[in-house]
C-alpha cells in the first residue's frame, strides 16, 4: 500500500468504517511507516479538538447571568446629568446666537431700527426683547438677555420636573424623584 493511499483510508480506519481487509492493509502499513504513523497520530489530535470545540455551548443559564449582571450595574446619577444637560443646553443656545450675531446672520441694528414697529408687541415678543435690548445698548441688552435666561431657565426646570422625569423613569424603570 502507498502512503498516499493509506493517508487517503485513515479518517475511514479511524471511524471504524473500512471493510476487515481494507482495516488490515492500513494496519499492515501503519506498523511499517513511521510517517504515517505520526500523520495519524496528528490527525486524531486534531479531531479530538475538533470534537471537543464542538462542546463548547454557552451554559444554561447564560442569557439569565447576564440580564442579572446588568441589573446590578449601578444606576446614572438622574439629578445631577439633568442638570448638567440644562446647563449644556444653555451654553449651546448661547453660543448659537453669539455665533448668528458673529456671523451677521442675526442683525441687531437692522432689527433695532424696524423695532418701533413692534414696540406694541414687546410684552410678547421674544425676538422684540431683543431690539428693546439693542436700541437702549448694552446695559439694557444684558438685562434682558438676563429676563430671557431666567425664563429659558424656568422653562428648563419646568420641563425637567414635569416632562422628563416621566421620560426617564419610563426609560429607566420606576425611580421616584
Ligand atoms: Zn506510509
Amino acid at each position: 500500500m502507498k502512503c498516499s493511499a493509506c493517508r487517503d483510508l485513515l479518517s475511514a480506519y479511524a471511524e471504524g468504517t473500512l471493510s476487515h481487509g481494507a482495516a488490515a492493509h492500513v494496519q499492515a502499513h501503519l506498523d511499517g511507516c513511521i510517517g504515517c504513523r505520526t500523520f495519524a497520530e496528528e490527525m486524531m489530535v486534531v479531531e479530538h479538538r475538533l470534537a471537543r470545540m464542538s462542546e463548547l455551548e454557552p451554559r444554561a443559564d447564560f442569557t439569565h447571568l447576564v440580564m442579572a449582571a446588568v441589573a446590578r450595574m449601578p444606576a446614572p446619577a438622574p439629578r445631577r446629568s439633568r442638570m448638567m444637560w440644562l446647563g449644556v443646553y444653555d451654553l449651546l443656545a448661547w453660543a448659537v446666537a453669539i455665533m448668528l450675531t458673529a456671523t451677521g446672520v442675526l442683525r441687531w441694528k437692522t432689527l433695532a431700527a424696524d423695532g418701533g414697529l413692534l414696540l406694541g408687541k414687546f410684552a410678547v415678543s421674544a425676538d422684540g426683547l431683543y431690539r428693546v435690548a439693542d436700541h437702549f445698548h448694552l446695559t439694557t441688552f444684558a438685562l434682558a438677555g438676563g429676563l430671557v435666561e431666567g425664563a429659558v431657565l424656568l422653562l428648563f426646570l419646568y420641563a425637567g420636573r414635569h416632562y422628563l422625569a416621566r421620560v426617564q423613569s419610563a426609560i429607566f424603570g420606576a425611580q421616584t424623584t
